[in-house]
């Protein structure tokens, strides 16, 4: 039998597997040994110390202290460097714009945040964003950091591949070349990414779900956005466009949702639509403690009043996460039976409201899905709340480097 030679291409593929499969360990473990990375990877002990050289040399990995574990002579652990360079974090939300700079373990360097106006035209919000930039480069070169790449998340549609946001549905927002415009000002990647895409990733690496390769993250801002994890990769489709489980259709005659169609998933469970029921109530003449915690001004109720207001028994706001509650738990039920995920993590307003309904929509869930999928299933709350997003964009620059390559 003759053994087929491996060309050099394939060489070059394997090495990279390689190194992808020893970095990867690290997102999951802080310090680790040679002979570790040896044993849980099943690659050649002389294989892993030559990619943890090169690793060592790139400033990726440093050695730290001495194992003091097993027989034999102690060995030197390892680490991610957080030296190895910096990532930075761009979140463009519906009213704010948060900027983000993290060293290679995500630890906080620099931040800032300022509001913007819902209102505002799209160019107006770009400048703004260009101009927090222009703050962080200042920040990045004063302080001599090496800038692995800029993560963007944004409330919309996006095409991964060329970074364009096509469409924010909620915000009226259309086509803009977010990556095109902020290269001008860095020359490094630059990831562009949907908010509940990069949010999910955000809990992947350094939140609730770190050990879990299979979830979904959902979450509620002023309307349902979701990220789909399959093997430990956000699950994308064709363009990027994939994971708009808040737009999945629940009732063709219902409400009208921000995308423009009607009775979609977020008209039953999203803030701005269970805030426009809760007023209906409350103008045809319901009583609620509603009304006092906003001094009459009905447009002034948030979805924390609503929760508020449930924990203190209140009918009107019970009623309503009762219903969010019900069509939450309808709608998991129906991914479960699609995606067979371990874990569902509920961010946002989702996250909020968990203390009041979330027995409910487990109740709902188990009563919805085959009894296969539902097995070991866990409906647990985001790590990070109000920072999903944000620390999703940094996720988006590390997993580009740390990302565990998918199987063949
Ligand atoms: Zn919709």
């Amino acid at each position: 039998m003759t053994i087929p030679k491996i060309n050099t291409a394939d060489q070059a593929w394997v090495r990279k597997m390689n190194r992808s499969i020893l970095l990867a360990i690290f997102r999951t473990q802080k310090t680790l040994s040679r002979a570790q990375l040896a044993a849980q990877t099943g690659l050649n002990p002389s294989t892993v110390s030559k990619i943890i050289h090169e690793l060592i040399q790139e400033n990726i990995i440093r050695e730290t202290v001495l194992s003091q574990s097993g027989t034999g002579r102690p060995g030197l652990m390892l680490e991610i460097n957080p030296e190895g360079g910096c990532a930075l974090g761009i979140e463009i939300n519906v009213d704010y714009i948060e900027l983000l700079i993290t060293d290679f373990s995500a630890n906080t360097l620099w931040r800032t945040n300022q509001a913007t106006k819902p209102e505002a035209a799209q160019d107006g919000i770009m400048k703004q964003v260009i101009k927090l930039a222009k703050e962080a480069l200042i920040f990045i070169q004063s302080h001599n950091c090496h800038l692995l790449g800029v993560g963007v998340g944004v409330p919309g549609l996006v095409d991964v591949a060329s970074g364009l946001l096509r469409v924010a549905p909620n915000l009226n927002w259309v086509d803009i070349p977010i990556r095109d415009v902020l290269a001008n000002y860095f020359n490094c990647p630059i990831y562009v990414e949907n908010e509940a895409n990069a949010a999910a990733l955000g809990e992947y690496y350094f939140g609730a779900v770190r050990n879990v390769k299979d979830f979904i993250y959902l979450s509620a801002g002023i309307g349902l956005g979701s990220g789909i994890v399959m093997g430990g990769q956000l699950f994308r489709g064709m363009f990027g466009f994939a994971g708009e489980a808040g737009h999945m259709t629940l009732d063709t005659n219902g409400e009208l949702c921000g995308c423009g169609r009607r009775g979609c998933w977020e008209t039953f469970v999203g803030p701005r639509s269970v805030l426009q029921r809760v007023r209906r109530s409350l103008t045809l003449g319901a009583e609620s403690v509603l009304f006092e915690m906003v001094d009459g001004n009905l447009q002034n109720i948030a979805f924390d009043d609503v929760v508020k207001a449930a924990q203190n028994g209140d009918k009107i706001a019970n009623y309503a996460l009762n219903e969010v509650a019900f069509y939450l738990g309808i709608g998991i039920a129906n991914l479960l039976n699609l995606f067979n995920v371990e874990v569902i993590v509920l961010g946002g307003a989702l996250n909020k409201a968990s203390p009041v309904f979330l027995k409910d929509v487990e109740r709902v869930v188990l009563e919805n899905t085959l009894i296969p999928v539902r097995e070991h299933l866990k409906i647990i709350p985001s790590a990070h709340g109000a920072d999903a997003c944000i620390m999703g964009t940094i996720a988006l620059v590390l997993d580009d480097i740390l990302r565990e390559p998918a199987l063949l």
